[in-house]
């Protein structure tokens, strides 16, 4: 068995209790089962919660809660006991059911979560703890056994499906994380929402000269469209609870539909399930529908940050990161006639030579040791790129041939002064050859780069490790 975890224990106990407490103390004549029961959706939502059902705790809470709140309320052991039984078992018929027919846990995490739910908490489990919670009523507090029986199998359906989905958010911490990711004026909103809900609830079941309940769908579906599917799952507690109050008391407007206590509680009753089966399916679609939009947005983002990648690797040169050939090809393409620009074309010297001795990762080590001198040694703002095999190339911006030259002899220097330091303490001595051409007014770039490449020529024919200008 796991550990128990205190904190979750503590809190779903005073909850519990709370939740019984107040039941019997607003909802029964002390007569019998009450009209709603929301202390067993605590046990449903400890049960749904984590990678397995924590039995031992929702044991302890409902032995525990339901002990302390009959004590408290009524001085009674037994029966309290007795209905005790019923709600754990009521509880873990619908927690087996749920936790394997759930697609990710969420009970109004979309419609076909919500019809699930409907069925195994709403229907199923409250039905087969009907008939021992109808029998201990029946038999101990001396109630009509068909009016417990239907009074229990609502007022525990109701529970389990009114408080449920706000349980479970809140033992998930999902009211947590949404109140911290409010802005101040979206809690003002909710809170708002919130209270608008209360009032029109109160008014419709305390002040309305007609019972017009109906009204209140127009504040509901406002709140779920505005606040999703947190929002609705505290907007039907609200009206639940308020309804269920003004039921038990004679001044309400449920008045018109009987005279007798378990009349306008069954009339009740029968507008809560009528307003759940319409709210909970809107709000699990269109709580579907939002994370359907969010995960398209991630994909999307996924999608382009994919794209960049791959236009960056396109561009690039595998094994020194510079930019190959096309791509230098296409950012020069973009360049409208720059005058003042110039281009140098760089060869390393008897490169083959370096293959032949020193083998061809030896080779491989060079190409990225000069890659990064070049990277190093050039200006913000020129370009370097591998043209292929062991030959460079470098666009200088708004540069004159002078400065192009200067920068290019930096570099050939450095090459000089730091040779590639090979495995097993070897060193290998690199030189390079260098032509260097400035753009002329009216010269296209094809003709600057053949007159550099001339230049390099020539600095080879020349002798080697040497930066050359272009001829006039
Ligand atoms: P030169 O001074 O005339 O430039 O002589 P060179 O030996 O450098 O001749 P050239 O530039 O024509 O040959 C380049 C050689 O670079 C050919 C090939 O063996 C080698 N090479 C080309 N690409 C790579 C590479 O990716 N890795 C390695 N290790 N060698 C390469
Ligand atoms: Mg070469």
């Amino acid at each position: 068995m796991g550990r128990i975890r205190l904190p979750l224990l503590v809190g779903s106990s005073l909850l519990y209790v709370m939740l019984a407490a107040g039941t019997m103390w607003l909802l029964s004549d002390g007569r019998g089962v009450a009209p709603l029961w929301p202390a067993n959706a605590v046990l449903l939502a400890i049960l749904l919660q984590g990678p397995r059902p924590l039995w031992r705790e929702a044991i302890l809470v409902e032995v525990f809660g339901n002990l302390v709140a009959s004590l408290l309320m009524r001085g009674a052991i037994l029966t309290p006991m007795l209905f005790s039984v019923a709600n754990l078992f009521e509880a873990a018929i619908a927690a087996i059911a749920l936790r394997r027919v759930l697609s990710e846990g969420e009970v109004l995490g979309g419609p076909g979560n919500v019809g699930r739910f409907i069925i195994w908490a709403g229907l199923v489990a409250p039905l087969s703890s009907m008939g021992v919670g109808a029998a201990v009523a029946h038999w101990f507090i001396g109630q009509d056994l068909w009016i417990s029986a239907r009074t229990w199998f609502f007022s525990n359906a109701l529970g389990l499906l009114v408080f449920t989905p706000f349980f479970s958010s809140l033992l998930a911490g999902e009211y947590n994380r949404l109140i911290r990711e409010m802005s101040v004026s979206e809690r003002m909103n909710a809170a708002a929402a919130m209270a608008i809900m209360t009032v029109a609830a109160v008014t419709v079941f305390f002040y309305a000269p007609r019972p017009v309940p109906g009204l209140l769908f127009a504040p509901l579906m406002l709140i779920t469209f505005k606040q999703g599917r947190l929002g609705t799952q505290v907007a039907v507690m609200i009206v639940a609870v308020t309804g269920m109050i003004g039921a038990m008391s004679a001044a309400s407007s449920f008045d018109i539909y009987g005279h007798t206590l378990e009349g306008r509680l069954h009339v009740m009753q029968l507008f809560l399930a009528l307003m759940l089966l319409t709210t909970l399916p809107v709000a699990a679609s269109l709580s579907a529908r939002a994370r359907l939009i969010e995960q398209l947005a991630e994909s999307e983002r996924r999608l382009r940050a994919r794209e960049a990648d791959l236009i960056r690797l396109a561009a690039t040169d595998p094994m020194t990161g510079l930019l190959n050939r096309a791509a230098l090809n296409e950012r020069l393409a973009a360049i409208d006639d720059e005058v003042g620009m110039a281009i140098a074309v760089l060869d390393l010297d008897r490169f083959k030579q370096v293959n032949d001795r020193y083998g061809h990762d030896a080779g491989d080590r060079a190409l990225m040791h000069f890659a990064r001198l070049m990277a190093t040694g050039i200006r913000q703002g020129d370009v370097a790129a591998r043209s292929g095999g062991d030959e460079f190339m470098i666009y200088f911006p708004a540069t004159s041939e002078t400065d192009a030259w200067t920068v290019c002899k930096r570099l050939a220097d450095t090459l000089s002064n730091q040779p590639v330091l090979l495995d097993g303490d070897q060193v290998l001595d690199l030189r390079m050859s260098c032509g260097v051409a400035e753009q002329r007014r009216g010269e296209t770039l094809e003709t600057v780069i053949k007159r550099a490449d001339q230049a390099l020529y020539a600095a080879k024919a020349a002798g080697r490790s040497r930066v050359l200008r272009a001829a006039a």
